[in-house]
């Protein structure tokens, strides 16, 4: 029998400690998944202001570590926090992590982020040599953990903790790539030979993604779709050269998700339960969201369409906001729950208050919210210009709304369309990046609903479908031992 590895997360945030987005959510269930399924797993992050103000029982396990920062020596100070077997070590700095925001505010991005997650890379070696920790598996994730491969190779080799330790670096988004100012080189500690078109260099400045792909012994993205779009110029960022560089040690795996916290059946967030046996709680939650949204009672019978996303240029709102006027006229409903770029705070806004009753729009985070619009809504909106993977859509499945996507990256992997004849597929797709064809699928999903029979067969479809986490965590576990073959 194969001994059980040790693998070792980065991350720069999980839930249930810290969220901006889907990366939080992997970077918390994953890890479970892949405990019960028999490794031994810990996870590195910061301990940011939210977290520290947070409800969570926290020990201190390590104090006064140090790393060498530009011409100081800082020290840092390790809490701990064991959830399911899982261990989560959070790397104290109050200087660099108690924030109320954890990247930036909507103005813009932090002055020292760079600052910020190379000091979080470096302090991994105090931190595994004094906790004794021997990782197969270091596994970082996006820019904020990019450099940790790099360290990994070029810094810690003599290092007996790391002697015989492999680095998987996942992107979850390759269009945040960490981008800084060449003048900061001298912060990461590394040779300056490093800084090149073969290396961290990019059109003249720092590139911590870029280090990541070169640098880790495997590459992995959250959909098998989005793995090949990332290789062309179309989704490529400018690092689809290096991506094809790399094409061989790449790999999608598509994620999975939390049914214990994402199930109507047992979904305390939410006004009443369901399952694909027993709808009728579903019109319970509709009509308690259409009430949060202070929309028009009277329009209960209309197909409620509902999104819950970052407000990013990336997910589609100008497909939307292009196509209001047609959806309000067709007498459809909206709600809408994000935060992010302040120009869509400001329109839909705006347009909510225009078309009041027939459209809500809250701009905040929050969790409670987003399940309500999960459970309550008809169809769930996800027109997205690319999608690593998505994990809104897959939600939307297990509670009976139905997905209307773009047809790009995870939202391929994850959503069959609908082929109405047959009553098979469980969403609807378009391919085109128009507001006409986003429109044209919206009407396809707008008739199908009308047709009660057929809606509920689709509902049944998306909600027996199963994407939790247990195949993709087996993926990943071929794809540790297969990293490690070569070093052990
Ligand atoms: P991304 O990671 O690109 O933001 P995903 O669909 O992969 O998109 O994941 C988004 C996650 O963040 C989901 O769990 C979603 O419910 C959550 N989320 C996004 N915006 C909000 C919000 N305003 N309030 C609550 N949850 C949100």
């Amino acid at each position: 029998m194969n001994r059980a590895l040790h693998i070792m997360f980065v991350v720069s945030e999980a839930v249930p400690f810290a969220k901006t987005g889907g990366l939080a959510d992997v970077a918390g269930s994953l890890p479970l998944a892949l405990s019960r399924a028999g490794m031994h797993l810990s996870v590195v992050m910061p301990l940011y202001g939210v977290i520290k103000q947070g409800n969570f029982t926290l020990t201190k396990e390590l104090t006064d570590l140090e790393v060498a920062f530009d011409f100081f020596k800082l020290t840092f100070d390790v809490y701990r926090a064991d959830v399911e077997g899982v261990s989560f070590y959070f790397i104290e700095r109050d200087e660099f992590f108690e924030r109320r925001q954890l990247y930036g505010t909507p103005k813009g991005d932090y002055f020292d982020n760079l600052e910020r997650y190379t000091f979080l890379a470096k302090t991994l070696l105090p931190v595994c040599q004094a906790l004794n920790l021997n990782p197969d598996i270091i596994h970082c994730h996006d820019w904020q953990s990019a450099l940790v491969p790099v360290y990994l190779r070029e810094k810690w080799r003599e290092a007996e903790c790391f002697a015989q330790t492999a680095s998987v670096f996942t992107i979850h988004n390759l269009a945040y790539q960490g981008l800084f100012r060449k003048e900061k080189y001298h912060l990461l500690d590394l040779d300056p030979s490093l800084f090149s078109i073969d290396g961290l260099e990019f059109y003249d400045q720092i590139n911590f993604l870029k280090a990541g792909i070169l640098w880790a012994d495997a590459i992995t993205t959250v959909s098998r779709q989005y793995s090949r779009e990332i290789q062309t110029p179309e989704f490529g960022c400018g690092l689809e050269g290096v991506l094809q560089s790399r094409a061989a040690s790449l790999t999608g795996i598509v994620n999975g998700v939390d049914y214990r916290t994402w199930n109507p059946a047992s979904d305390k967030l939410i006004a009443a339960p369901f399952s694909p046996g027993n709808l009728a709680g579903k019109t319970k939650n509709k009509k308690a969201l259409m009430e949060a949204f202070l929309l028009d009672a009277k329009l209960l019978e209309a197909p409620l369409f509902g999104m819950v996303s970052r407000l990013a240029d990336q997910k589609g709102l100008d497909l939307l906001s292009a196509i209001l006027p047609e959806l309000m006229a067709a007498k459809a409903t909206l709600v809408i729950l994000g935060t992010g770029e302040e120009k869509y705070h400001q329109l839909l806004t705006e347009a909510a208050q225009k078309y009041r009753g027939q459209l809500g729009i809250k701009i905040a985070f929050d969790n409670q919210l987003a399940h309500l619009i999960e459970a309550g809504a008809d169809m769930f909106l996800m027109p997205s210009h690319y999608e690593p993977c998505g994990l809104n859509q897959i939600y939307s499945l297990k509670y009976g709304t139905i997905p209307v996507v773009r047809a790009t990256g995870g939202l391929v992997d994850t959503i069959e369309p609908v082929d109405a004849q047959k009553k098979t597929g469980t969403g609807f797709r378009f391919t085109g990046k128009t507001p006409e064809a986003f429109w044209a699928c919206m009407q396809e999903a707008m008739q199908a609903y009308q047709n009660k029979t057929l809606w509920k067969q689709l509902m049944s479809n998306a909600m027996n479908q199963d994407f939790s986490w247990e195949a993709s965590a087996t993926m990943y576990e071929s794809l540790y031992r297969q990293t490690l073959a070569p070093i052990q």
